[in-house]
């Protein structure tokens, strides 16, 4: 299979607690290239945009409140594969229901406060690393 892109982020309860390291050798460890990244904090009006598919959601307000809290890492990650394989490295998005040794499982306290995104198919990877590394050279 040719190698594939997606869009990962470590959300701002994991930086806050300094896990963002660990979470960076878990990535390393899982197979992935890191292709860029970036440390910032999001605008409010970032998160929603990026978070749009999501505005009708009653958690929507939260979770642009709770993404712009803080800095995120932001990651365009290459492997085969990589939709599928870093949505299984992260887990279910509530916690209690990830699967043993996922970055959700280790590291997510609720389903919002759950440490890490990723895109969940071909076009949202393709929007989502327009919307943070457009108009950038990807190697
Ligand atoms: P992500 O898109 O961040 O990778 P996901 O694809 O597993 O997560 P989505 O359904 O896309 O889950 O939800 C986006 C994010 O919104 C979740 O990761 C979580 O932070 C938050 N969220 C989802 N469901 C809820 C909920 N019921 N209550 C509060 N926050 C939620
Ligand atoms: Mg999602």
């Amino acid at each position: 299979m040719a190698k594939e892109r997606t869009l990962a982020i470590i959300k701002p309860d994991a930086v806050g607690r300094g896990l963002a390291g660990e979470i960076l050798s878990q990535i390393h460890k899982g197979g992935f290239e890191i292709i860029a990244v970036e440390t910032r904090r999001l605008s409010k009006a970032e998160a929603e945009g990026f978070y749009a598919v999501h505005r009708e959601r009653p958690f929507f307000a939260d979770l642009a409140t709770f993404m712009s809290s803080g800095k995120v890492v932001i990651l365009a990650l290459e492997a085969e594969n990589a939709i599928a394989r870093w949505r299984e490295l992260m887990g279910a998005t509530d916690p209690a229901k990830a699967a043993p040794g996922t970055l959700r499982q280790q590291f997510g306290t609720s389903i919002q406060n759950n440490c890490t995104h990723g895109s969940d198919a071909p076009e949202t990877a393709a929007f989502e690393l327009g919307y943070f590394f457009s108009g950038r050279q990807l190697l």
